[in-house]
């Protein structure tokens, strides 16, 4: 339990908090905004990134009733009038998002959210979604924890890497993601194929396990927007945004875009970019998310920061994360984010 966990205990186990979130009901200077990106129950010896899991299907339960009681969840269009300065009168606004587009956050999220009435953002990698296929980040977390290689040779990289334990392939996942996430789309194509071709085993392995690891489709995300959830741009590649050139990153923001409005016949406003750091939005990266003419863009900095409405922060939500941390989060987000 970090430092963190434990005030947020005390913090929430004492009458204070009642009293903050009060006045943080009366001023509302802030909208706090969730980050989420896969609602499932891992199983074990679970072969792709678990990080990327954010909630059990339990815990998500729990947080989207607290949300509900406690709370107001608003969609895009209020979170856009807040920011333009209008009042949207709902008494502590929440805005609740997803980042990627996976196929647990139809059939896990999406009918949580029905039932409670309460609407969600997702924001959505379109290639992901257009081959249904599962993602390069993803098929290397598979291969740096499932192959039983002693060392993998990465000849695209000229790099070999050495595997052992559990941390070690883990250490070697992040080092090798960093190096693919510099190269272009076709290039890191070629190497994962590369990695697969010359293990074949490994290859089948995927085959069989890569039900865990797939996106919603078109017809989920038309089922969902009809029952009042919204979507916004993750992409169509999901880049880091910052390292590319002015022409692809036109094309991603442009395109990607284009095609959700086709699907969804309706106006996409919203963007969240991939992996979101602050090294990974640039100024420019901004600029043409304004030019390409989305109203509002989305950082994954842990926190609430609206300062700048094409950099909005928000919260992370983390797997296994205790409700009092939750609600603290949420109530001081200074304090209790990372
Ligand atoms: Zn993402």
């Amino acid at each position: 339990m970090s430092k963190k966990d434990i005030v947020s205990n005390v913090f929430t186990g004492v009458k204070f908090h009642k009293a903050v979130r009060w006045v943080r009901a009366k001023e509302s200077r802030f909208i706090p905004v969730l980050a989420y990106h896969r609602v499932l129950d891992l199983p074990e010896d679970y072969p792709f990134d678990s990080d990327l899991a954010s909630a059990t299907i339990a815990e998500f339960k729990r947080q989207m009733k607290y949300l509900k009681y406690h709370y107001s969840p608003i969609n895009m269009s209020e979170m856009l009038a807040h920011l333009e300065g209008k009042k949207i009168n709902k008494k502590n606004p929440v805005l609740i998002t997803f980042d990627d587009g996976f196929k647990d956050n139809y059939t896990n999220a999406f009918p949580i959210l029905k039932e409670l009435e309460i609407p969600a953002t997702f924001f959505i990698t379109t290639d992901f979604i257009d081959k249904g296929d599962v993602l390069w980040y993803e098929k290397l977390a598979f291969v740096t924890k499932k192959t039983k290689r002693k060392v993998l040779d990465i000849r695209g990289l000229s790099k070999s890497y050495e595997l052992k334990g559990i941390d070690s392939r883990q250490q070697v996942y992040g080092e090798i993601v960093e190096a693919l996430k510099l190269l272009k789309n076709d290039e890191r194509e070629r190497i994962l194929e590369q990695i697969f071709n010359d293990d074949l085993e490994l290859k089948k392995e995927l085959e069989n396990a890569k039900i865990f690891s797939l996106p919603m489709s078109w017809e989920n995300i038309d089922e969902m927007f009809k029952n009042g959830m919204d979507f916004g741009s993750h992409t169509l590649s999901h880049p880091v945004l910052s390292t590319i050139d002015h022409e692809q990153l036109r094309l991603e923001l442009v395109e990607s875009k284009k095609l959700i409005e086709e699907k969804i016949s309706s106006e996409v406003v919203s963007i969240a970019y991939p992996v979101g750091q602050r090294e990974s939005i640039s100024s420019d990266v901004e600029r043409e998310a304004e030019l390409a003419n989305y109203r509002i863009g989305f950082s994954y900095i842990d926190g609430v920061d609206t300062k700048n409405r094409f950099s909005i922060g928000r919260i992370h939500v983390d797997y296994n994360m205790s409700m009092s941390r939750f609600k603290s989060k949420l109530i001081i987000p200074k304090l209790f984010c990372d």
